[in-house]
């Protein structure tokens, strides 16, 4: 699924593949740009905002511009040799292809795909909150932002792209557990704040530069995670079965024991 580390990653990878090149030949397989011809311009660099992905390019006169697409749940990219075969995803669901003298680069599934003025890219991209990758990253800001809004849930304060850029609902799932708060806490009544953003951000930093993605140190195979996608397996600390439940428009997995809804002292009785 992609998340922050995800999207990062794959805009490392589209840097390699084209920063510096020149186009040969476009072809996109969506309506709004089927007409666009980016043959000529030049690949300046490729950069991740949250999960917003930003190639960013050149006309011959120097004009930038930025193709911008959003990758969800499904989208992705590779690149691959001239020549090679393309063995990412199954061929209609390509929505762009690239070429350079050097490489080619597929984009699959992508969503939102537009091309914009490099100095309009926020406006495809959104008010997002400081992004957990970036150079900017900035902690304070992003509590901040969350502690705006005490009333709302933890569980979908995180994913609220606007308060932090990058965190997704694995990494929701478990920092959560981690921390040992239960999704449905109220923002304000979440004990360290700064410390929880601070867990989610080594998370992802932790995970950059791979593609497996692991919360518990492990890269084996259902062994990468505490809670995420194990509903009613035992819980890797107690051994409560696991529990997935809807919250918001997204659904939630974590352990009632380890993540009780009103942390305290144990009720005798
Ligand atoms: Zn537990």
């Amino acid at each position: 699924m992609p998340e922050g580390d995800t999207v990062w990653n794959t805009a490392r990878v589209l840097h390699r593949a084209l920063a510096g090149a020149r186009i040969t030949s476009s072809d996109f397989r969506v309506p709004r740009l089927a007409t666009t011809d980016l043959s000529g311009w030049a690949v300046r660099e490729s950069a991740s905002r949250g999960k917003h992905l930003l190639l960013r390019l050149a006309t011959p006169d120097d004009a930038h511009w930025t193709l911008h697409s959003h990758l969800r749940m499904d989208g992705a990219w590779r690149a691959y040799a001239p020549g090679e075969r393309w063995t990412g995803r199954p061929a209609h669901l390509i929505r762009v292809v690239l070429r350079s003298p050097g490489a080619v680069a597929v984009g699959y599934h992508l969503h939102e795909m537009t091309l914009v003025p490099t100095a309009e890219e926020d406006q495809v991209v959104g008010p997002l909150g400081p992004d957990l990758l970036g150079p900017d990253w900035d902690p304070a800001e992003a509590v901040r932002r969350l502690a705006d809004h005490p009333e709302l849930t933890i569980g979908e304060a995180l994913l609220d792209q606007r308060n932090l850029a990058g965190v997704g609902n694995l990494y929701k799932c478990e920092v959560l557990f981690l921390r040992g708060v239960s999704p449905w806490t109220p923002v304000g009544e979440v004990p360290d704040l700064p410390g929880l953003v601070s867990l989610a951000q080594r998370l992802l930093a932790a995970n950059r530069g791979r593609w497996t993605q692991s919360s518990t140190g492990s890269l084996h195979r259902g062994q990468t995670s505490y809670v995420y996608g194990r509903r009613a397996q035992p819980c890797r600390r107690c051994g409560t079965a696991i529990r997935k439940e809807e919250l918001g428009d997204r659904v939630t997995y974590w352990c009632p024991v380890c993540q009780p809804e009103h942390p305290g002292p144990a009720e005798s009785g």
